[in-house]
């Protein structure tokens, strides 16, 4: 009998404000069979958030209960506020079918996912200058002053660790940075590119 070939495990990361979420969007929308792990987190919804699709939201009691019975891949405190993680049941399941996943996670998830899926592809999405991320955040609007004081200065050390990933994506012109992620992720798929 012929066994199914494994699926890859993709993860973009990079500091908060690059442009993660919008281009995992654009992914999942453009490239056939790529499917997106929903995270938990212990923050609020969002208006617009929707439970199960956007993330699973839950408390913090069962985000520890959850940490405590093993059902994390990675975990992290992002911005010292909520915690976010990925299931990874979700995960093993879609990748032993031999889908290929996407992870959207911040840089201490990625962290903990080279250290325990050595094989898993590591993106870095880096902004086009600092200005730009600054001016991204602002307008997303969804800190307040304080917060994104903090959110540029984490960036700033997290902009240090993108020498230690696979590969390297400016988010400048949208378009672009969201055809330059789908060509790696089929060059991967199809053997034109090794880790
Ligand atoms: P992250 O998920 O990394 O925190 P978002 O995807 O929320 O970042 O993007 C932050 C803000 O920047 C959003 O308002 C988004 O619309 C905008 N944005 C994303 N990519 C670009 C781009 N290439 N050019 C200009 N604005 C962008
Ligand atoms: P937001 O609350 O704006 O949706 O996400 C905040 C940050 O949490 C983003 O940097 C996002 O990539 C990160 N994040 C989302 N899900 C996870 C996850 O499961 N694990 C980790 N480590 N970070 C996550």
């Amino acid at each position: 009998m012929k066994t199914k070939k494994r699926g890859t495990l993709f993860v973009l990361s990079g500091p908060s404000g690059v442009g993660k979420g919008t281009l995992r969007a654009r992914a999942l929308k453009d490239i056939e069979g790529l499917t997106y792990s929903v995270s938990c987190t212990t923050r609020p919804p969002r208006p617009g958030d929707r439970e199960g699709v956007d993330y699973r939201f839950v408390s913090e009691e069962e985000f520890t209960r959850m940490i405590e019975k093993g059902l994390f891949l990675e975990y992290a405190r992002v911005h010292g506020g909520p915690r976010y993680g990925t299931l990874r049941e979700d995960v093993e399941r879609e990748l032993d079918a031999g889908q290929d996943v996407l992870l959207e996670i911040d840089v201490q998830g990625a962290r903990q996912i080279r250290a325990i899926v050595p094989d898993a592809v590591m993106i870095f999405l880096l902004p086009p200058s600092d200005e730009e991320l600054e001016r991204r955040l602002r307008e997303r609007g969804t800190e307040t002053e304080a917060e994104l004081s903090a959110r540029m200065a984490s960036a700033r050390q997290e902009l240090k660790e993108a020498r230690t990933y696979d590969r390297v994506l400016v988010n400048d012109d949208l378009d672009k940075a969201s055809a330059a992620l789908r060509t790696m992720i089929m060059d991967f798929r199809e053997g034109r590119s090794q880790r």
